[in-house]
């Protein structure tokens, strides 16, 4: 066999036996990193079987391992080989999946994935019996930044028709959108790039268990109606980013309802439990929504990007992103392709690595992995209440904010770092709108077991002592 194929095959392959003895975080120092770039000027052409070997050293010194069992971090879920090997297939024929008449079986097999996830979705209605899909339109996205985007602008064009031909300012009043205290900081980025600058994001406060308060939303819209202002959306979020809460999603969509406002439900991760039997009922509403976030690299153990947008209708996206453009080949009038439909043109073949892993691991398989995560999670809530401290968070979802009972006071911050340089595990910190700063741990590895919890929480409490004494 080739030998750069040789040394990647030996990469992906060992990487799974080498992951829990490997460091979580390698340390690379910036200079160390110059210097093993320096003969990378490009002036000769180099061997590519030794690029692949120098270019993995590199890799596995030079980054946080997040596609390792005890990376108790952000949600950056750990890979399994189906999705490794997918995006090689993806990269070896390239399909463009701009128009599905130019890659019939890439389109073919994307439709067929989020076809499978839409009724995922479904099955989480307020309605235990009803199973009618109604979210009708999917496409992949590079990430849940992009789902998020498209949501808006959806709503926007779904209240304000004129809104794609004549802008903004035809709107006349001054649009409004709303999303709890917690919710993902890229709608502050989407307000400004829409053009409804970033005051029209309305952060609504959310109450003690981090879960937007409903009077609070609704006064906010009464009091922005009263002010001449025009409501347009709201953001519930569906597992939060901090602390992983849970919008209320009857009430949200009630009032939405009376309201006549676009809901949208960000479940970038959140959208972990329609996997779960267990944890499905805390996302029920979902089916009922306008749109939705579903991020695929957080919420399965596939590589990113791959972010999701569902909807109820393609109306909004066909109006706006609806262009025909002279040098694509017309192959089917009257059947708009994706670049007609979505933010993206040219388009990586996102959805492989998501059917090749749920083909791989079947459903069964893959409900195992969500519930054993959930498992791992409360297992990580009782070994940190039973070795002295105090989790702060109560999400059904695996994730734990916690602090530390008793002793001295410590900056979770330090803790956190110094967990990190000792290189066991890695988790984060986290601060919250009011001023609360906890320790914070996620369940984001197919693999991680309870001895990786027991190590973590070890390095917790050493770092503790350390950073206090
Ligand atoms: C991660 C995240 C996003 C952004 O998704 P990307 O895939 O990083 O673009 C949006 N919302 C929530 C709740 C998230 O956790």
């Amino acid at each position: 066999m080739d030998a750069s194929i040789l040394s990647l095959y030996d990469r992906i392959r060992g990487w799974e036996e080498r992951a829990r003895r490997a460091p979580v975080t390698p340390r690379l120092s910036r200079e160390a990193l110059a210097e093993r770039l320096r003969p990378y000027d490009f002036s000769a052409p180099r061997d590519l079987a030794e690029l692949v070997s120098n270019v993995a050293d590199l890799l596995e010194q030079g980054i946080i391992q997040n596609n390792h069992p005890r990376y108790f971090g952000l949600f950056n879920a750990g890979t399994r080989r189906a999705g490794v090997v997918a995006d090689a297939l993806v990269a070896l024929y390239n399909p463009q999946n701009a128009a599905s008449w130019h890659s019939p079986a890439a389109c073919g097999i994307e439709d067929h994935t989020l076809g499978y996830l839409a009724r995922k979705i479904a099955r989480a209605s307020f309605d235990p019996t009803s199973s009618t899909t109604a979210h009708r339109f999917a496409t992949f996205t590079s990430g849940g930044s992009e789902a998020n985007l498209t949501g808006v602008l959806s709503a926007l064009a779904h209240a304000f028709p004129r809104y794609g031909e004549e802008g903004i300012a035809a709107v006349g009043a001054q649009p409004v959108f709303y999303g709890s205290d917690q919710a993902h900081d890229s709608f502050i980025k989407i307000a400004r790039m829409t053009g409804l600058g970033a005051r029209a994001f309305c952060r609504v406060r959310s109450d003690d268990r981090q879960r937007m308060d409903v009077d609070a939303l609704r006064a906010a819209i009464a009091r922005d109606r009263a002010e001449g202002k025009t409501p347009f959306l709201v953001a519930a979020t569906v597992g939060t980013t901090a602390t992983g809460a849970i919008d209320p999603l009857r009430d949200l969509a009630a009032l939405c309802k009376s309201e006549g406002l676009w809901l949208h439900a960000d479940a970038a991760w959140g959208g972990i439990a329609l996997f779960s039997d267990s944890l499905r009922p805390h996302v029920a509403g979902l089916a009922e929504t306008d749109s939705i976030t579903w991020d695929a690299h957080k919420t399965l153990p596939v590589p990113m990007g791959a972010g999701m947008f569902f909807s109820r209708t393609s109306a909004p996206s066909d109006a706006l992103f609806s262009v025909r453009a002279g040098y694509v080949p017309e192959i089917e009038p009257g059947t708009p392709d994706l670049y007609q439909r979505s933010v993206q043109w040219s388009r990586r073949f996102i959805g492989l690595k998501i059917f090749m892993t749920l083909a791989e691991l079947g459903d069964l398989g893959m409900a195992a992995i969500v519930e054993h995560q959930a498992q791992m999670g409360r297992y990580l809530r009782e070994a940190l209440g039973a070795r002295g401290f105090r989790v702060m968070n109560d999400s059904p979802l695996p994730i734990a904010c916690f602090t530390r009972e008793g002793g001295p006071e410590v900056r979770p911050a330090d803790v956190a770092r110094r967990v990190s340089d000792e290189g066991t595990a890695w988790l984060s910190d986290v601060r919250l709108p009011n001023g609360q700063h906890w320790l914070r741990a996620c369940i984001t590895h197919h693999d991680t077991q309870r001895e990786d919890i027991d190590r973590l929480v070890s390095a917790v409490q050493s770092a503790c002592s350390e950073v206090s004494g």
